[in-house]
Parts: C-alpha cells; structure tokens; sequence
C-alpha cells in the first residue's frame, strides 16, 4: 500500500517534472505588442488653445446620457462636477497660473483641460475586466461600458492609467460610469454631444487618422498666422471658421502614450502642468498580458504553487510508525 510519504514523494516529483516539460513544451513566453488602432477608428481631437471654458459640451454630455447635475458649492445652484464621476463623464478643469493674465501662458497665464475617456487603443480597462463588461468595438474602436454584464469589481477603475471609470455608489447593484463617446447617438446618425455643441470646435470629431492630420496640420503653422477651423465634425457640414493659430507644445498627445488614443489633444501649456502626466508608449494590457502568458501559458505557476504546498504538506505531516 502507497504511504502518504511515499505519496507526498511522488506529487512533488510529478509537480516538478511536470513543470519542466510544460516550460520545454510551451518554450519561452512570446511578449505581446501595443494592440493596434482600428482602422476605421473614431474619436476627438481636443484643441486647448480653442477652447473658451464655456461647459456647453459640459451640459450636452450631461444631457444626451440623461446624466443628473452634481453640485459642489453650498448653494448648489447649478451643475458644478470637480472630476468625472460615474454621472459626469465630461469635465473642462482649468489651470491657474500666478495673476492669471494670458489665456495660454504657462507663466501667470490660464489655460482649460477636458477630462474624459480617451478611448485607448489597447485599454486596460478592457484587459482588467473579468467579465467583458468593458469592450473595444473592433470598428469604430469605441470602448463601451455593458452595465448588465458587470458584476462591480472595479478593476476597471483600478486600471485606466487616466482615472476616468469611476463607480456608482449609489445604485443599488452598482454600476461604472464614463463616456463612450456616444455610441447610443450614431445609429440615428449623430455624433459626439460635446463636439456638436461645441462652439469653437475646441473638441472635434472624426476619424481619428484625419484627426491625427488636422492636429499635425495646426502643429505645423507659424503661431499667430490665420488658418481655417472646423467645428462639430471633420467632413461634415461646413461649419469653418478663420482664428490665428495658438502657440502650440509640439506633442499630439494620445498619439503615443500607452499605445495610442483615440481622443487626441493639442495645447499650448505642457501636458504635465494640465494634469496629463508622461505616459509609456508601452499599454498596461500589452505588459501584464505578456506577464500572464508567462505565468499561465505554460501552467508553471500552478505547478508551481502545487509544487510549495506539497512542500509545506510534507514537512507537516507526521511520519508513520512502520516507517520509523
Ligand atoms: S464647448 Fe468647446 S469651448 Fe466650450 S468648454 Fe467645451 S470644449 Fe471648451
Ligand atoms: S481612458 Fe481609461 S476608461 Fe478610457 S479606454 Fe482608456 S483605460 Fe479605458
Ligand atoms: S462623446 Fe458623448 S459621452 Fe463622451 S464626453 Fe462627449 S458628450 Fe460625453
């Protein structure tokens, strides 16, 4: 008859020899690259330098999600969000500098910021969730939100490196909010709320690569000298306007950073001072991915953990008496 020794003996063996050959099978772990954006890819180029700090796009956002106002001074008289919560999914932050006296000027100057779901190329949001309640359209690459499959984990909000998921502690089976850049709109042929209303065309929708080109277009021109702006969306109705152009910080932001966004943004104070801190051009979900598949591709870290608790078993085990 087998004892447990014996027993114990021949897990920690089979564990062991088990792990090599799985390691020898599956060889080493290929690392993942930066998903790709998808072609047909949707999204918005945010201009600072155009923006006005008026909130129209603010209000629209709040509107066209049916989205309550939320108050953050005592007389709670209107819609005053500080940050994105998971019934403000648009907020413009502003930056202060000194006397304040440039729109622009990072010295003693002001300038806006919107804040919202960039909508990644290769978002963590996506990886992290366990049950594919967040999901990228692999056309428009809009990343969507699908409040019955959540079970409210929150990953998701743990793992945007932007801190735009945010959870509703209010509802009674909880639920995250952000902007999905009004895909409930374009099956009725409208586009993004914020952009439409958007008076300067500050924030301006399209397809990301002519957005891309519009942004690098505008990075190109002489500060000062007078160009054309659209508003609403590219390639939509002529909506264009003459404005000089801002002194731009030479960097499309979202064009690299964590493998590339599909809401793109120009200004003319460096990002770091408007809340966009460097990023690597490296995705989160491309590395901790690679980092699974190593781990779990090849069963070695359950082999492995099989491995340490037969260990742990064996010296705890007392010895039996015909053994001694
Ligand atoms: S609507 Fe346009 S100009 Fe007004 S705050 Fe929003 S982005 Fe800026
Ligand atoms: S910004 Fe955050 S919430 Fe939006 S797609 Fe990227 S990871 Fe997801
Ligand atoms: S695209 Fe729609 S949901 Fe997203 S910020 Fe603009 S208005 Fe809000």
């Amino acid at each position: 008859m087998t004892s447990r020794r014996n027993f114990l003996k021949g897990t920690l063996a089979g564990g062991a020899a088990a792990a090599a050959v799985s390691v020898s099978v599956s060889g080493p772990a290929c690392a993942r690259d930066n998903n790709p954006q998808p072609e047909g890819a949707l999204g918005l180029l945010y201009d600072a330098t155009l923006c006005v700090g008026c909130k129209a796009c603010v209000a629209a956002c709040k509107e066209v999600n049916g989205n309550p106002a939320e108050f953050s001074t005592p007389e709670q008289l209107w819609d005053t969000p500080l940050d994105t919560t998971a019934k403000t999914f648009n907020v413009i932050k502003m930056f202060r500098s000194g006397t304040m006296e440039t729109k622009d000027d990072p010295d003693n100057g002001y300038a806006f910021m919107k804040t919202s779901c960039l909508h990644c190329n290769d978002p963590s949001c996506v990886s992290a969730c366990p049950v594919s309640a967040m999901t990228k359209d692999p056309v428009t690459g809009i990343v969507g939100y699908d409040a019955d499959a959540c079970i409210g984990c929150r990953y998701c909000v743990a793992a945007c490196p932007f801190g735009i998921p945010k959870y509703d502690y209010s509802s009674a089976t909880g639920k995250i909010g952000k902007c999905e850049l009004c895909r409930h709109r374009l099956p009725e042929g409208k586009y993004a709320a914020c952009a439409e209303v958007c008076p300067t065309g500050a924030t301006l929708y399209g397809k990301v690569s002519d957005l891309k080109a519009e942004a690098e277009r505008r990075l190109s021109l002489k500060p000062g000298t007078k160009t054309v702006f659209q508003r609403g969306q590219l390639g939509g109705k002529d909506q264009s306007y003459e404005n000089v152009v801002g002194h731009y910080v030479q960097h499309v932001y979202g064009e690299k950073e964590v493998g590339g966004t599909q809401v793109i943004k120009l200004s003319a104070v460096p990002f770091e001072k408007v809340g966009h801190k460097p990023l690597p051009e490296r995705s989160a979900s491309s590395k901790s991915e690679t980092l699974q598949h190593t781990l779990y591709g090849g069963l070695v870290m359950p082999l492995a953990v099989l491995g340490v608790m037969t260990y742990f078993a064996k010296r705890n085990v007392k010895p039996d008496d015909d053994e001694l």
